[in-house]
């Protein structure tokens, strides 16, 4: 395992982060009072029915960032070796019909309610992904438009540990950011022992993620961009970025849960 089991307490709910191939991240979101679950990203099916079986919780339902097979393709072995003596069968939540085992399409914006955003490829911690599946302007939207009008205390859960290689990005875009030199420094001490450096949180992003801060207009000199848009495509940022994944923007989708889902 890259990083070890974590679990986040909330007054209603538990949010376990449970590590899956050599960087992805998957999620138990536990509904305390009813001791019902969802997972997010459960690419790894047996995982996550241990951490499930341990924590002796009903799992209900899945939730699918995007139609990645590193995040959707553990859908339907999951819901084959969960379906129970009634024929009950987990529900598949996600916005895009390419998502394994979907039963249940949602939009952009069916918000349920705060305090959590699983972001998948699209934000990570102090990173994004790349633009294969589209462009700077989708990227502007998604990050500056939808993820940074988020309440601050949101917290967000991506779905891959990049963490210390974004933040040696983010330092070399921004020298002398101070909060991105002390977040560097703790997400090393971190992964050396082999503890997960999520969540972050909106406010936080805001700080030390470059992608977040676009407007900046010393960031932007500092690239030779123009406006923010053209920050996002400069070539500093999208060739040097040390991300080796992809990001879907057009398939964004962010779940915001609540203390009943
Ligand atoms: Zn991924």
């Amino acid at each position: 395992m890259h990083s070890e089991i974590k679990k986040v307490e909330f007054p209603n709910l538990s949010i376990i982060t449970i590590p899956a191939t050599q960087d992805n991240f998957m999620y138990l979101i536990v509904d305390k009072t009813s001791g019902e679950a969802t997972v997010v990203d459960p690419v790894e099916p047996q995982r996550v029915l241990q951490v499930v079986n341990q924590e002796q919780v009903t799992l209900k339902s899945v939730l699918t960032t995007h139609h990645h097979w590193d995040h959707a393709g553990g859908n339907q072995k999951l819901v084959d070796l969960s379906v129970n003596e009634n024929g009950n069968r987990l529900e598949v939540y996600g916005g895009d019909t390419r998502i394994e085992a979907l039963t249940k399409p949602v939009a952009q914006g069916d918000i349920i309610q705060k305090p959590a955003v699983f972001t998948g490829d699209t934000l990570f911690i102090a990173g994004c992904g790349r633009f294969f599946e589209g462009t700077p302007p989708q990227m502007y939207d998604a990050l500056i438009t939808k993820l940074s009008s988020l309440p601050d205390d949101t917290l967000v859960f991506c779905g891959h540990e990049y963490t210390v290689s974004n933040l040696k990005f983010a330092l070399s875009v921004e020298p002398d950011n101070q909060d991105v030199v002390n977040k560097l420094t703790w997400a090393e001490n971190q992964r050396a022992g082999k503890k997960p450096t999520v969540p972050s949180t909106i406010a936080e992003e805001k700080r030390i993620n470059p992608f977040m801060r676009v407007n900046l207009p010393s960031l932007q000199q500092r690239v030779g961009a123009s406006d923010s848009i053209n920050c996002m495509g400069t070539e500093e940022y999208c060739l040097t970025v040390p991300v080796r994944h992809f990001m879907s923007p057009v398939f964004l989708l962010n779940f915001i849960l609540g203390g009943t889902i």
